[in-house]
């Protein structure tokens, strides 16, 4: 249900994994045995354990919920690092030589962008596109901080 939400916070560069598995008990296992927060819609998952940390997500629409994430201190400003991870895999991207992506990415691409990326596990290659600038715009609105008025003279 939260698909939308764990792709975004990929984009944003966070290690997100999309539970796929069945049960509460195997769900909370593996985010004790990777050291993880669990975000989830449901109101019956609660912690066991004091190390168990379980964030209900409230709101439907995705940017939503990434604020929903600031207010709560999952997400941080400072710790984000934007497009370093494969949307699809969550593996971190590596920084490949221009020359390899020639052929692999559309020829206007190639000759538009300095630099490539590629995903060691799907093999795709990512540049910094269209879609990434307007990403961009976005994350800079959703980290944004109120602009400080009312300043003595
Ligand atoms: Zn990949």
């Amino acid at each position: 249900m939260l698909g939308k939400l764990a792709k975004e916070l990929r984009m944003l560069g966070y290690d997100t994994v999309y539970f796929r598995g069945e049960g509460a008990y195997s769900l909370i296992k593996l985010a004790r045995e990777e050291g993880r927060v669990i975000l989830t819609r449901s109101t019956q998952l609660t912690p066991k354990r004091h190390e168990d940390c379980i964030v209900r997500i409230v709101e439907d629409r995705a940017s939503s919920q990434l604020r929903e994430l600031i207010r709560a201190n999952v997400i941080r400003l400072d710790e984000e690092v934007p497009f370093s991870r494969c949307l699809p895999c969550n593996m971190l991207l590596h920084k490949i030589p221009r020359d390899e992506a020639e052929g692999e990415v559309p020829d206007f691409i190639f000759y538009q962008q300095k630099e490539f990326f590629r995903c060691p596990l799907c093999l795709r290659v990512y540049w910094q596109g269209s879609h990434q600038s307007h990403m961009k715009k976005r994350i800079e609105e959703l980290f944004s901080k109120p602009a400080a008025s009312g300043f003595p003279r």
